[in-house]
């Protein structure tokens, strides 16, 4: 979101996610280069970018998943800041 020349990328109030406007998204690709998880594709046939929008809150990957190995909880309570700090350390290594 930060990197995104245009601010194509939005944070959805509703739900907390980041979404890509797609009439915004100019198809540079900078964002799938920053995000250090590599979240974000490039779609060849839309020219612009896909993420998760978690849905509208409804998560089809937690409905779909046959053995409830994903849970759609606060974020807060899942160790966010390890994963941010591996990914952190990920893109420092990545960079050097
Ligand atoms: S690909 Fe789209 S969303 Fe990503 S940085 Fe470029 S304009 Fe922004
Ligand atoms: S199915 Fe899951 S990963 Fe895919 S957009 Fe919906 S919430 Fe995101």
């Amino acid at each position: 979101m930060k990197a995104c020349p245009v601010d194509a990328i939005v944070v959805n109030l509703a739900t907390g996610a980041k979404d890509v406007l797609e009439d915004r998204c100019v198809g540079c690709k900078v964002c799938t280069i920053a995000c250090p998880f590599g979240t974000i594709e490039f779609n060849p046939e839309s020219g612009k970018v896909d993420k998760c929008d978690l849905c509208d809150g409804d998560p089809q990957c937690v409905t779909a998943c046959p053995t409830a190995a994903i849970t759609y909880i606060d974020a807060d309570s899942t160790g966010i800041d390890r994963m941010r700090h591996w990914a952190a350390k990920t893109l420092v290594e990545a960079t050097q």
